[in-house]
This record gives C-alpha cells, sequence and structure tokens, in this order.
C-alpha cells in the first residue's frame, strides 16, 4: 500500500507561487494608486514657501504607514488618487505624505 505523501506543508509550498501571482494586480493597483506628485507649489506665495520648506513636508514619509498625512489630524483627504489639503501646509499634500509637524487624530 502506497502511503500519501501529499502533506499540509507540500500543498502550501506548491501554491505559494498562486498566492504571489494572484496578489500582484493588488500590489500594482497600490502602486500605481501612489504614483501621482504633490510637490507642485508654484501656487504658493512666499511665506507658504517657506513654511512648508521649514516642516520638511516628503511626498513620501519616512516613517512607517502610521505616520504619514492621510492619518494625521490635519489633514484634508481630495479625491481618489489625488492630493489632498492640510489645515497647516498650504499646497498640495499627498496621503502618503509627511512634515514635522505630524499629529495623531484625536
Ligand atoms: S501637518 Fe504635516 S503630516 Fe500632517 S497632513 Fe499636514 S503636511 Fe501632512
Amino acid at each position: 500500500m502506497r502511503k500519501n505523501t501529499f502533506s499540509r506543508r507540500t500543498l502550501l509550498r506548491n501554491t505559494a507561487h498562486l498566492t504571489v501571482l494572484g496578489s500582484a494586480p493588488v500590489l500594482l493597483h497600490a502602486c500605481k494608486k501612489a504614483e501621482f506628485s504633490c510637490q507642485d507649489v508654484s501656487g504658493l506665495n512666499e511665506q507658504d514657501a517657506e513654511l512648508r520648506a521649514a516642516l520638511q513636508y516628503v511626498d513620501r514619509s519616512p516613517h512607517d504607514s502610521t505616520k504619514r498625512c492621510g492619518n494625521c489630524a490635519f489633514y484634508v483627504a481630495g479625491k481618489e488618487n489625488q492630493c489632498g489639503q492640510c489645515t497647516l501646509v498650504k499646497g498640495p499634500i499627498h496621503p502618503l505624505g509627511y512634515c514635522n509637524s505630524w499629529a495623531t487624530k484625536g
């Protein structure tokens, strides 16, 4: 009698690539979603541009996902795949951005 050697480990190992391939469209969509830029400060006056620079705003937070504009108390969301706004920092604000005034939502 032949022993059934099809184990759970074998199943996971043989289907892992399917999981990765299956999640590729989701990852691709997430990357595309964040591709837009919110760096155009041409509409700002000198004082607002200086404040933005002084607070070191960037489109990509250097911190983990727990500190980004999208979850900051001062962030006002824009339409999907578009820049939002901030009640402190003038100009377009990326939901994945960050500045030194980041604050947790109350
Ligand atoms: S205060 Fe800074 S971190 Fe918060 S939304 Fe405005 S720019 Fe982003």
